[in-house]
């Protein structure tokens, strides 16, 4: 028995090895991708490695911009697709959307050029990060800031599921997203693009991303799907200074335990391609780490997808980061790492540098072959060979309402109650509310960058869907009810943070028979370095602003629209309600305006600590020695967010009380809606370590769950986490599990548990 045991274990664990998740790969297309591969040149071979921007292929001055309407470049399109066998194109042209039609006129005449040229289709992505980017008349969502004060991984799972079909309805099979970067400093341009500061809610709603962008079967992307991108890997959300794309220093536990885990569960979850950050981690370049690109990443993972440069990047390890003297030397510096497809995006002399390096052997045959095998499994897992394009009339649901109702609620979810004086929200439907700022009549504020453009500055002009806060008062409370004056603008077609304050006076005097004035603050969109700050206050303008109402002596509701939580502590005081609703999307306005009337009761909760003070950035999960600072410099935690109701908590139950490190621990709490309104509740659950070998972090989220609860109605929630998620990184980077006293906390709720040997 023994013998025939070990006579068929090399098969068993070549089968077991089979079914480590993110490993699954399919045979029937290993066996297709033999097939192609078996007769492609190295040209074509070369050509799958590499990624052009549309406007290369597009008619006009340069490759730098194209013709509107768009229109192919012959010669361009030869040189792309004949030539250099290009195996992937991204982005929109000329930084503008087009319509459903547009879109499938132009991947259509792709698709046939890149199958006449090479029998390959090609393999096309756009940055559909919270609904498809560059289609007019897609429905767009909140921005993943917002998503994560949700807490809610089905909504968050249903929203990627319409991206994904509206971005299949506009012939496009791959989302760039979603972004796994941890927002854990508040300065850097695109904290927005995160779920917040929390490893574990990044992780859970990134893997609710991954499942709504591809459904369920990974090897088998359907038509209503589309391939995701885990972005940007890793550690690029936590830049020293803040600025864009500038140097981090993450020690390597934290980097594990951090920056890394939000991807080991995205992959496990089947995630398809995967973005590398474009920064500098502990002095390297990220795009030239070997170590984490393919031992961590790849090797560690079993991860079998693809693994891209962000835009450019080989040019930056060479004329950015001075690495390499050539960007041919900086390419065999970025495959060897582990890079499958450079994001070249405009030049096409990559074509034979890349060649040149396999030929002079700088690059092996194995790392160019698996290279291009990862790229065609994409390409077959998405389907492409059978479907390289779609039919628009496929996708009635385009922008239906539906979706738009989708987006709604997901808004209504985020929104954030941050302080309620006296109650003075919900307001009473005849208030007389006079409304300013410069995010009070801006399509493009709710939406922020990668909005029917990269800045996402062409929203006014494009979006149709949805309305402005003051439209959406309006509608809410009465044209007359409403009065409006900016007091401050931004100036469109300026800096993101350009405005014109001129307007301060005529506001205070417009305001003075109002009965509440609302003041909508924040930022106007922007992304990456564009998006640098130098100040995390809000700016002094929209500051003076608030001071010059306060004089009126009327009750004053901040509404803040930003993607990273502006200082507002020189102002907090003049408020009696402050309310963030992040990036809400097209229908935030809508949102907002059902908060503040009542008809929706606010449910959101910080995914991020909010700052008081520029010098002292915090995360909830720090250390002890910082507990002072925590206590006096936060303007508000991690997880808050108020309701119209009130929620109590009891009855916490945990078990075991003594558990081992294979065990799992079941918790359970009962939530009461001690309040008069129906409201959902976010319920958190935290640990915390009172005693570690090396200092612990003071708590760290480790399940949650919402509840929707009507008033004097109690419910149990129950989650079951195991024992090695109360393990941390020690400084030999093992995740280690030790045999000492837990808390668990839920709510006001807690229990101390013991790990036994
Ligand atoms: C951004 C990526 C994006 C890429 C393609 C880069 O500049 O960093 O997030 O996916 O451009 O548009």
């Amino acid at each position: 028995m023994i013998k025939l045991f070990l006579y068929f274990l090399p098969l068993f664990l070549f089968l077991s090895s089979l079914q480590v998740e993110g490993a699954s790969s399919d045979l029937v297309i290993e066996k297709k991708i033999d097939k192609v591969m078996a007769t492609m040149s190295l040209d074509e071979k070369v050509g799958q490695m590499l990624q052009m921007t549309l406007d290369v292929i597009g008619k006009g001055p340069n490759v730098f911009s194209s013709d509107v309407p768009f229109t192919f470049d012959p010669v361009m399109m030869d040189s792309v697709f004949n030539i250099c066998k290009i195996g992937s194109i991204i982005n929109t042209s000329d930084n503008i959307p087009f319509s459903r039609a547009d879109w499938n006129k132009v991947i259509t005449a792709i698709q046939k050029e890149s199958l006449r040229a090479t029998h390959i289709p090609c393999l096309y992505g756009i940055d559909a990060i919270h609904g498809t980017t560059y289609t007019i008349g897609a429905t767009f969502f909140p921005q993943q800031i917002a998503m994560g004060a949700t807490f809610n991984r089905t909504l968050v799972q249903q929203c990627a599921a319409v991206t994904a079909y509206e971005t299949r309805a506009s012939s496009i099979p791959w989302a760039l997203s979603p972004i796994l970067d941890m927002g854990r400093n508040p300065v850097w341009p695109r904290m927005w693009e995160t779920f917040g500061e929390d490893p574990y809610l990044t992780g859970q709603l990134g893997v609710a991303m991954v499942k709504g962008y591809q459904g369920s079967d990974k090897n088998k992307i359907d038509q209503d799907h589309v391939g995701s991108c885990l972005k940007h890997f890793m550690g690029y959300g936590v830049p020293a200074s803040g600025q864009d794309r500038t140097p981090a220093n993450i020690p390597e536990n934290e980097l594990k335990e951090i920056h890394f885990q939000p991807f080991v569960e995205a992959v496990k979850a089947g995630a398809l391609s995967v973005m590398v950050n474009s920064g500098i981690v502990n002095d390297q370049s990220f795009h030239a780490d070997r170590n984490y690109i393919t031992d961590w990443l790849k090797n560690g993972l079993h991860f079998d997808g693809v693994v891209l440069t962000d835009w450019g990047d080989i040019d930056n390890l060479c004329y950015r980061d001075h690495i390499a003297a050539t960007p041919k030397d900086a390419m065999a510096i970025a495959y060897n790492a582990g890079i499958d497809v450079a994001m070249v995006p405009y030049n096409l002399h990559y074509f034979q540098w890349l060649k040149e390096l396999v030929q002079e052997k700088r690059i092996s045959m194995d790392r160019v072959n698996d290279a291009v095998r990862r790229v065609l499994r994409l390409k077959f897992r998405l389907q492409l060979f059978d479907h390289p394009f779609t039919n628009p009339n496929d996708y009635p649901e385009f922008g239906s309402k539906e979706h738009q109702r989708m987006a709604l609620s997901a808004a209504e979810e985020a929104i954030t109650l941050l302080k309620n004086k006296d109650g003075i929200l919900p307001l009473k439907s005849d208030a007389h509310i006079f409304v300013c700022g410069p995010n009070a009549n801006s399509m493009r504020s709710l939406n922020g960058g990668w909005t029917l453009s990269w800045q996402g500055d062409k929203v006014d002009q494009f979006e149709k869907n949805g309305s402005t806060i003051l439209q959406a008062l309006k509608n809410e409370f009465g044209d007359s009810h409403i009065t409006y004056r900016p007091g401050v603008s931004y100036v469109e077609n300026g800096n993101y943070n350009e405005e014109d304050a001129s307007g301060i006076a005529d506001a205070v005097k417009a305001a003075q028979d109002a009965q509440y004035i609302v003041v909508c603050l924040g930022e106007n969109s922007y992304t990456e370095s564009v998006g640098n700050l130098g100040d995390l206050y809000l700016s002094d303008n929209q500051q003076a602003l608030a001071f010059a109402l306060a004089k009126l002596g009327k009750p004053m509701i901040l509404v803040l629209n930003e993607g990273r939580p502006r200082l507002i502590s020189k102002i907090e005081p003049l408020f009696s309600a402050i309310i963030d609703i992040y990036l809400p999307g097209s229908f935030g306005g809508e949102a907002l305006a059902s908060i503040l009337s009542g008809k929706v009761n606010p449910s959101g909760k910080l995914p991020f600590t909010y700052p008081k003070y520029p010098n002292d950035l915090i995360t909830y999960d720090h250390k002890p020695s910082q507990d002072v600072n925590a206590q006096n410099d936060i303007q508000y935690p991690f997880g808050f967010g108020l309701s119209y109701t009130t929620f109590k908590y009891s009855h916490l139950k945990v078990y075991p009380d003594k558990f081992k490190a294979s065990d799992s621990i079941r918790v359970s709490v009962d939530v009461t809606n001690s309040g008069a309104m129906a409201g959902k509740e976010t319920v958190l659950l935290y640990s915390s370590q009172p005693i570690a070998t090396i200092t612990p972090d003071v708590k760290r989220l480790k399940g949650f769950d919402n509840v929707f609860l009507m008033p004097g109605e109690t419910k149990t929630v129950t989650m079951t986490i195991k024992a090695m998620d109360l393990a941390y990184v020690d400084l030999n980077g093992q995740w280690k599990l030790e045999p000492r006293e837990f808390i668990l906390k839920v709510g006001d709720q807690q229990k101390s548990i013991i790990c036994v040997k």
